[in-house]
């Protein structure tokens, strides 16, 4: 009998009863802006930003209306001037590429490994032929480049790094958080993320002139001293005349139940991991599937697994992903010709991409697949899900014959 896997790749936990309680109280009451200029009391999103940069362990916090919107403010606080060229990733989330494009800059397409990381040789060479001074990084699925070499990289090329921790909230290269190693780490906090608010986007860094920028940009009117955590105000006195206000802040709905979220993010973690592993295993008897080993530094968050089709032909991944689709298992497949839901590859957004080459990106993605880990999974969950996907493979395998383990990271 083939047994059907039926729970729903795509359902969140609930919020904690703390958040709902808060939230309920905070619909009663209709105060939902951010800055309620009668009240002397600390705001959601003021609490949140104070609790949010203890918790990351930066200085300085802002709470935003979305991950991509963080990014942009990210990218103007720092300076950038328009028409200037942004190194990223080729393998990215669209919502990266559009930011930069939303504050004028131009995306320059950096190519990824085997493992998908950044490709640090092809980093410094496109750094050299542009010039550019920004590198923004996204940690895509939860990956974490080797950030010794990138810090003493971007050090060496004089390049300003902002972190698009959007998978990496709550992880670690070595001792330091993931978004602690640039200038500025983003991350999201939409549903799919580490933290559920919908939508929102939280922003931190060390650094007082890029937090004044960020906040005086989000559109704090003049309540930039109710922000919760932010610089002294002769630092504001240096920017409020010359920057915009660009409203894209946080409500307190939202800030609320993210409150209510930080406290149970480590056991989140903690249980996604677990997931993983037993995902990971499973995968790794699977013949023509090939998981990468993650490097023993990187203190990653499992919210999500990925793994190469590459012991089967490329006309098979489709049919493959159908037939795990059929028993109930969802695959992402970032081969696709087409963008479908959340997954788009770089030739895909037109706005930037001609002129751009990033073949070695391309070869890895076409063999990509990508499987969400819902904590609504439990661990015979998770091992039901890798037998399946073993099973279907076993169907589409090179010869039929059963493939190696996997192979270690590059
Ligand atoms: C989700 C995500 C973002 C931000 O997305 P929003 O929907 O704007 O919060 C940025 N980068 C990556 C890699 C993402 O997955």
């Amino acid at each position: 009998m083939t047994a059907i896997f039926r729970k729903s790749f795509t359902q969140p936990e609930p919020i904690p009863e703390a958040g709902v309680g808060r939230a309920t109280e905070l619909l009663r009451s209709g105060r939902l802006h951010r800055y309620d200029p009668d009240s002397g009391e600390e705001s959601e999103a003021a609490a949140l930003e104070r609790e949010f940069a203890g918790w990351q362990g930066r200085r300085f916090a802002v709470a935003c209306a979305s991950g991509g919107y963080a990014l942009q403010l990210a990218l103007r606080a720092a300076g950038l001037r328009p028409g200037e060229p942004v190194l990223l990733n080729a393998w990215t989330l669209a919502p990266v590429p559009g930011a930069v494009v939303a504050v004028g800059g131009v995306p320059v397409l950096v190519e990824i490994d085997d493992a998908w990381h950044v490709d640090l040789a092809d980093l410094e060479r496109r750094a050299r032929e542009t010039g550019a001074r920004f590198f923004l990084l996204s940690h895509m699925r939860g990956h974490i480049a080797d950030m010794d070499r990138v810090s003493d990289l971007c050090r060496q090329l004089g390049l300003v790094l902002i972190e698009d921790c959007a998978h990496t909230l709550g992880a670690w290269w070595r001792d330091v958080r993931s978004g602690n190693f640039g200038a500025v780490g983003c991350f999201s906090t939409q549903s799919y993320k580490h933290l559920n608010s919908g939508e929102g986007g939280l922003l931190a860094t060390d650094d007082p002139d890029i937090a004044a920028r960020a906040i005086l940009l989000s559109g704090s009117y003049m309540f930039w001293d109710r922000h919760g955590a932010r610089p002294d105000a002769e630092v504001f006195e240096r920017w409020k005349p010359a920057t915009p206000n660009m409203s894209g802040r946080m409500d307190e709905l939202r800030a609320a139940i993210l409150r209510a979220q930080l406290p149970g993010l480590e056991e989140r973690i903690r249980r996604w991991n677990e997931r993983y592993r037993v995902l990971e295993q499973g995968l790794a008897g699977a013949p023509g599937l090939r998981t990468v080993l993650r490097r023993p530094e990187e203190r990653f968050v499992g919210s999500s697994i990925q793994f190469h089709a590459d012991g089967m032909p490329l006309a098979a991944i489709p049919r493959f992903v159908d037939a795990c689709g059929e028993r109930g298992v969802r695959l992402a497949w970032f081969g696709c010709p087409q963008p479908e839901g959340f997954t788009s590859r770089w030739p895909h957004w037109r706005y930037c991409a001609r002129g751009q080459s990033a073949k070695r990106t391309e070869a890895v993605l076409a063999t990509t697949l990508d499987m969400r880990i819902p904590l609504a999974f439990d661990l015979d969950d998770c091992r039901l899900i890798a037998t399946i996907l073993a099973e279907e493979a076993a169907r589409f395998v090179r010869g039929g014959g059963r493939a190696t383990l996997p192979h270690p990271a590059v």
